[in-house]
């Protein structure tokens, strides 16, 4: 597994020039292009890493299943599915349009923007620093690493620039899709996705995914097998942006990217992978970062279509 990474981060590691790190958060323009770093972590508890693994990196919608797995423990799934819908959309991240068209009010799903946003809303907290930190402990938990932080930077470039979040999330409170105070609810949200992460703390989330929320180390259930397909659906029909279709033809696991440049999947009962490309196609993914799950992927069989 070792010489594998190792040969495929080579091989793409010059790919990194077909993409663009993401601007629209100005804090993220200063991230060094050319980075390309794995995490494979199997369910047998071995690690292996190459390139740019230990790379420090917001998780931006990588956050969005994970605060949505601590919603569906604060709430259950009735009460989520109340706030948030179950299909694709084929729109983009950011999109407000279907807000207003699609006749429920409520997002389509909780890996868009809209969905995100409506279930940070879900968190359990009398205050947003109580949401907040009800998150970075579970992420702590999970990734079994206590050293886990918010970029606060990466954080006020995202709150002085999200307009276009900040109107999403007026629209959903006039149409009753969230409960409390609309700041303190977008302060949740460009919060959770300022948590800088590195490609070993998605293989371990990915892992746990994989064992369906039986933690590798501790062997002890942290949530309901249920909570994980639930999570693991959304990551496979719409955790890859409006490129979740393509990624399932051509890598064929459940995944979750950000514009951060990380992306995290899940091969059941095999293994977790994170990867870290800051540079994105135009769909907002790792563009090198694709190429090294495709061959990853084919390599070891991992296609579960
Ligand atoms: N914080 C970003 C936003 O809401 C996350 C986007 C992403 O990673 O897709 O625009």
């Amino acid at each position: 597994m070792q010489k594998l990474l190792d040969e495929i981060i080579d091989k793409y590691k010059g790919t990194t020039a077909y993409g663009a790190v993401a601007n629209y958060i100005p804090e993220l323009e200063k991230t060094d292009p050319n980075q390309l770093g794995i995490s494979v972590f199997d369910t047998e508890g071995n690690l292996f890493q190459s390139g740019d693994a230990n790379v420090r990196f917001t998780m931006q919608s990588i956050s969005k299943p994970v605060v949505l797995l601590l919603a569906l423990i604060d709430n259950g799934e009735e009460r989520v599915f109340e706030k948030v819908g179950k299909e694709p959309t084929g729109d983009p991240f950011n999109s407000i349009v279907r807000l207003e068209t699609f006749n429920e009010h409520k997002p389509l799903n909780p890996m868009i923007n809209a969905g995100a946003i409506s279930v940070s809303a879900l968190i359990k907290g009398n205050t947003p620093e109580e949401k907040v930190n009800r998150i970075l402990d579970f992420i702590k938990k999970i990734t079994h690493n206590d050293s886990i932080r918010i970029n606060e930077a990466v954080y006020r470039s995202e709150d002085l620039t999200g307009h276009r979040n900040r109107s999403m999330a007026y629209f959903l409170k006039d149409f009753g899709n969230i409960e409390g105070d609309v700041d303190e609810t977008l302060e949740v949200y460009f919060k959770q996705c300022s948590i800088e992460v590195t490609t070993k703390d998605l293989a371990y989330i990915g892992a746990l995914l994989a064992r369906d929320g039986k933690d590798i180390i501790t062997n002890e259930r942290l949530f309901p097998a249920r909570y994980s397909h639930i999570v693991k659906s959304y990551m496979a029909t719409c955790g890859m942006y409006d490129g979740s279709g393509e990624f399932a033809i051509n890598v064929g696991i459940p995944a979750k990217s950000g514009v951060g440049g990380g992306i995290m999947c899940t091969v059941l009962n095999r293994m977790g992978i994170g990867v870290f490309g800051p540079a994105l196609n135009r769909k907002g993914n790792s563009y090198a970062g694709l190429k090294v799950l495709e061959t990853l992927s084919k390599n070891l069989h991992l296609n579960i279509y």
